[in-house]
C-alpha cells in the first residue's frame, strides 16, 4: 500500500459502525457489560478492549491505529496534546536516578518539563548541543543515561541534527532514543528507519490541521515501549477529549494532500523573502543555504510551512508595524493549521549550552494554505512597514 493510500484507509472500521465513513464520536465514562463473566474478561487484559471512557474510546483506538500504520509503529498512545504526548514518553522510560540528554533546541514546554518535573523526580537532563557528532555525543553518556531526546528541525531555529547518527550512540549505550517530529509529522520523515524508539507528535497542528483541537501522540516502536508508554498514560490518567481525537483522525484524512500545498507556498515565500533587503536570513532547511541542508536531503522527504527569518535589526514597534497591519497572516502560537501566521520568537532565553547568534528579530512564519501571490503581497507592505516606521 502506497502512503497516500494508507493515509486515506488506516485505521477505519465502518463495518464496526453502521457503515458510517469515519469512526464516530464515542463520549464515554461508563462501559455496561453484559455480564459478570464478560466484565472478568475485559479486566483480564486492559491493553485490548473498551472498558472505561478514560481507558479508551473506539474513536480513540480509531485514530490510534491510523498514525501507528502510518508511521510503521507497533503501537499508538494519543494524549490530551503534544506535551502531554511528550511527558508520558519521558517518563515511561525514566526513574529517579537517571539521567537524560536533550537537545539544546526542543520545544521550550520540553524544556520546562524535564528542568521542573523530572529534576524534582531525581532525573537529571543534560542539555546539548543539537549539531554535535555522534562521536562528541558519546562522551556525554553516562552509566545511567537513559534516554536522548532530539527535535529535528527545532521549531524556533531549524538546525537539524544528525538524527541516525545519534540514534545509534544512544543504542549502543542502551538508551531510548525519543523525538519530537511534529514539523516533519509522519509523512516527511520515516522516524523508526532513523533509529527513533518513540515518534512524538503535537497531533494538534498538521494532523488536527484546522487549529481547533489539542491533541497528541507518542508512536512507539516495539511492544516493549508501546507497554510503558500505555501503563504511564493510563497511570497518569491521561486521554484525548472525544471531539480532538475524532478530529485528528479526519485531519489525518488529507494530510498527505495539505502538507505539498504548505511546502511548496512556504518554500516560494522563503525563497522570494531571501531576496528582499529587509531580511537578512532564511532559516528553511529546504534551502541550499540551510547550514543542515544536507542532512534534510538525506533523512527528509519533504518540508511543512513552518521556517523563520530574521530581519535587518529593527526595534519593537517596527515589528508591530510589521505584523499588526498584515491581513492574511495570523499572531498567534502553533501552526499547522490550514491558515498562515507570523510570529516573532526569541530563542536565546531557552537555551544554555548553545548560543543563538543574531543581529535582527526572528520571525517564525507558517505558510498556509492560501494563494501565493497574496501571502506575498502581504508580506511585501508588512516589509515595507517595517522599513519605514
Ligand atoms: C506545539 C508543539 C508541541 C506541543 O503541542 P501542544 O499540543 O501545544 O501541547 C510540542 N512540540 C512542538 C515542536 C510543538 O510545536
Amino acid at each position: 500500500m502506497k502512503q497516500a493510500t494508507r493515509l486515506v484507509h488506516a485505521g477505519r472500521r465502518p463495518a464496526d459502525h453502521y457503515g458510517m465513513v469515519n469512526t464516530p464520536v464515542y463520549h464515554a465514562s461508563t462501559v455496561l457489560f453484559d455480564s459478570l463473566e464478560a466484565f472478568d474478561a475485559s479486566n483480564a487484559d486492559p491493553f485490548s478492549g473498551v472498558h472505561y471512557g478514560r481507558l479508551g474510546t473506539p474513536t480513540q483506538f480509531a485514530f490510534e491505529s491510523a498514525v501507528a500504520e502510518l508511521e510503521g509503529a507497533h503501537g499508538a498512545v494519543s494524549s490530551c496534546s503534544g506535551l502531554a504526548a511528550i511527558a508520558t514518553a519521558l517518563l515511561a522510560v525514566v526513574q529517579a536516578g537517571d539521567h537524560v540528554l536533550v537537545a539544546d533546541n526542543v520545544y521550550g514546554p520540553t524544556r520546562k518539563l524535564c528542568d521542573g518535573l523530572l529534576a524534582r523526580l531525581g532525573v537529571e537532563t543534560e542539555y546539548f548541543d543539537p549539531l554535535v557528532t555522534a562521536d562528541e555525543l558519546a562522551t556525554h553518556f553516562r552509566d545511567n543515561t537513559r534516554a536522548l531526546f532530539l527535535e529535528a528541525p527545532g521549531s524556533l531555529t531549524f538546525e537539524i541534527s544528525d538524527v541516525p547518527g545519534l540514534a545509534a550512540v544512544a543504542h549502543e549505550r542502551g538508551a531510548t532514543v525519543i523525538a519530537d517530529n511534529t514539523w516533519a509529522t509522519p509523512v516527511y520523515f520515516d522516524a523508526f528507519g532513523h533509529g527513533i524508539d518513540l515518534s512524538v507528535h503535537a497531533a494538534t497542528k498538521y494532523i488536527v490541521g484546522h487549529s481547533d483541537a489539542m491533541l497528541g501522540v507518542v508512536n512507539c516502536r516495539d511492544a516493549e515501549h508501546f507497554r510503558a508508554v500505555r501503563q504511564t498514560s493510563i497511570a497518569l490518567g491521561y486521554c484525548a477529549g472525544p471531539d480532538d481525537v475524532y478530529l485528528g483522525a479526519r485531519g489525518l484524512r488529507t494530510l498527505g494532500q495539505r502538507l505539498p500545498v504548505h511546502e511548496a507556498n512556504g518554500l516560494a515565500l522563503a525563497n522570494w523573502l531571501a531576496e528582499q533587503p529587509a531580511v537578512t536570513r532564511v532559516l528553511h532547511p529546504a534551502r541550499a543555504d540551510h547550514p543542515q541542508h544536507h542532512l534534510w536531503q538525506r533523512d527528509f522527504t519533504g518540508a511543512c510551512g513552518l521556517f523563520a527569518i530574521e530581519l535587518v535589526p529593527g526595534e519593537r514597534h517596527q515589528l508591530g508595524a510589521l505584523i499588526d497591519g498584515l491581513d492574511y497572516y495570523g499572531l498567534g502560537a502553533s501552526w499547522g493549521g490550514y491558515e498562515s501566521l507570523a510570529l516573532p520568537v526569541e530563542p536565546s532565553g531557552s537555551r544554555t549550552v548553545t548560543r543563538w547568534q543574531a543581529e535582527g528579530p526572528l520571525l517564525r512564519i507558517h505558510a498556509g494554505l492560501e494563494d501565493i501571490a497574496d501571502l506575498i503581497d502581504d508580506m511585501a507592505a508588512g516589509l515595507a512597514r517595517y522599513t519605514a516606521a
